[in-house]
């Protein structure tokens, strides 16, 4: 497909497309031919200031030169390589690197293939390692309502969106869920971190209480949820769960899909929030969003409780035919090299304030119920429609599109997260379009 060709040469049946509403995109496609930097054009030469990231994921912009040649370079030398029982010098390079910008403790790097597989994997390893330790019991695994842990079934399972279940009857067994912290009476409007919702944590004990310590093996959260629209957690919220899940052996996970690699002007949101977890799950920004690649960080005490019986046995028996891919390699560390030269991990730190007045200078526009934001993260709700949950979302969004602004829309909110390299003339482009939207939907 060229730049320039039209929608309507285009045949749209075959491709089933993944989380749209196949019938009603295919009947107008919205459709992206190139990106660089902030933007991406549209097949009819368009330019669209690419407000989310693309799926939060092109976290240093689009169409990094550096990436490409790496990825080139490395297909042309080694194009696969196999990670069982073999290797390559990239991968273990590439977890060192990991290693280094980790939060303390968290150096011990599996590699997957997306953000599901590093939730699957995690939990895999939460389970192993409780067995290991002799904690064979724990075999429950806790998740949060309007959790996102993608779409494998276990992160399925421990994920709380509705939508992302009710069709998929077969969950795991004996999993259950914490309740969420989205609080509109309590915080809304709330600038950074919501101010009340800290017991909600204690959800924690009463998963304890009702099923007992000795049953649990883990429990699963976003630091900040972002698929179900941004939901910053209260103050003191995460130092709190996790004391509870020290106090009673369970291990904490943080799902850092969305929050690793610079999104909160820290390097992972376990370093925003001052708290470690036992494990944390990464992809997406690990590449760029370039290639497909997943990250799971683990502390030594779990890898090291693993490694256990004679030396020539396989301590975990899991892994992917791409864990460690050479592109996949090859494109985090020219990631994580243009990461570190342009200071991408923590330069969201400078921009937050920006960012933030900016966003909630929508307040007082009609429908706008809440604004959330915290780091280079975002979002904005407006109240449904008589018509349906997400129509006056769906309507908004399809209007930014239309007047040059790509956002996520989750119901009827608005989520963002704009590329690291954003500077505050994009951010003033983005709320612009997003306001003037708000108002001719309205
Ligand atoms: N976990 C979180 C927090 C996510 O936001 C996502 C995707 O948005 C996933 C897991 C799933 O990642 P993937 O789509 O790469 O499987």
């Amino acid at each position: 497909m060229t730049l320039h060709q039209k929608p309507n040469t285009l045949q749209t049946d075959s491709f089933w497309m993944p989380f749209t509403a196949n019938r009603q995109f295919k009947k107008a496609p919205r459709l992206f031919a190139s990106a660089e930097g902030m933007h991406y054009t549209t097949v009819d030469g368009r330019k669209v200031i690419d407000g989310s990231a693309g799926l939060w994921c092109v976290n240093a912009g689009h169409g990094r030169r550096q990436i490409a040649t790496a990825v080139e370079r490395q297909l042309m030398n080694l194009d696969f390589a196999p990670s069982f029982n073999m290797g390559h010098p990239l991968a273990f390079d590439f977890a060192e690197r990991l290693a280094e910008i980790a939060p303390k403790g968290l150096d011990r790097i599996f590699f997957t293939n997306s953000g599901s597989e590093s939730v699957d994997t995690a939990l895999k390893i939460a389970l192993a390692y409780q067995r290991a330790i002799g904690q064979g019991t724990r075999t429950r695994l806790i998740g949060r309502e309007r959790g996102y842990h993608g779409v494998g079934f276990g992160g399925m399972s421990v994920g709380g969106m509705v939508a992302n279940r009710r069709a998929f009857a077969t969950h795991l067994p004996g999993v259950d869920h914490i309740r969420h912290t989205h609080d509109l009476g309590r915080n809304a409007f709330a600038k950074d971190i919501p101010e009340h919702g800290a017991e909600l944590a204690d959800d924690l004990e009463r998963m304890v209480a009702l099923h007992g310590a000795d049953t649990i093996a883990a429990v699963i959260v976003e630091p900040v949820p972002g698929s179900t629209a941004v939901l910053p957690p209260p103050k003191g919220y995460l130092k709190r769960l996790r004391e509870i899940a020290d106090k009673h052996g369970i291990l904490l996970i943080f799902d850092e899909v969305i929050t690793g690699f610079g999104r909160l002007g820290t390097p992972f949101a376990a370093d925003y929030f001052g708290v470690t977890p036992d494990m944390m799950t990464t992809a997406k920004g690990i590449t760029n969003g370039t290639v497909p690649c997943g990250a799971v960080f683990a502390s030594r005490k779990i890898h090291d409780g693993l490694m256990n019986g004679p030396e020539g046995t396989i301590e975990l028996f899991h892994g992917y035919t791409y864990s460690a891919h050479p592109t996949a390699c090859a494109a985090g560390l020219a990631t994580l090299d243009i990461y570190k030269d342009e200071g991408l991990l923590t330069r969201g730190a400078s921009l937050a304030e920006y960012w933030r007045d900016a966003l909630h200078s929508l307040k007082g526009l009609p429908n706008v119920v809440d604004i959330r934001n915290i780091g280079l993260m975002g979002a904005v709700e407006v109240a449904p429609r008589k018509d349906g949950v997400g129509a006056r979302g769906y309507d908004v969004m399809v209007d930014c599109f239309n007047r040059g602004l790509y956002l996520r829309m989750s119901g009827d909110s608005f989520a963002m997260s704009p590329p690291l390299i954003v500077e505050k003339s994009h951010i003033d482009d983005i709320v612009s379009i997003l306001g003037d939207a708000i108002k001719r939907v309205a």
